[in-house]
């Protein structure tokens, strides 16, 4: 009987450990790949930094700021993805600026060379 209760016990622990790794998979460190952008800073990382996979996605990080990450991933890839989308909006504006100025700086010219005929 106490065999079987320890055999529960142990089953318990198993299955709470399992269920906790569940809910995020962290897999790493590997190395970061140069180039890759820190969750963290958004610094550029070089082969020093770490890279995790969490839940399949990779996400790269300061070696020394590691620890800050893996403390509390979620908020950290929410912060970074809003970082990423906010810079991603802002890549496409540029383009359009340019292309508003182009059209009015093209109007421009436009009209005043049909006033003076
Ligand atoms: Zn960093």
């Amino acid at each position: 009987m106490r065999i079987f209760v320890g055999y529960c016990l142990v089953l318990a622990v198993l299955l709470g450990a399992a269920a906790a790794q569940s809910r995020r998979r962290v897999e790493g460190p590997f190395p970061a790949r140069p180039g890759e952008i820190c969750i963290i800073c958004y610094g550029v990382l070089d082969t020093s930094g770490l890279a995790y996979l969490i839940d399949g996605r990779r996400y790269a990080v300061d070696a020394s700021e590691s620890g800050e990450f893996l403390q509390d991933p979620e908020s950290h890839i929410r912060k970074f993805e809003s970082h990423q989308a906010a810079e991603q909006h802002q890549g496409l504006l540029a383009p359009v600026a340019a292309a508003v100025l182009a059209v009015g700086t093209l109007l421009f010219v436009w009209l005043r060379r049909r006033r003076r005929v």
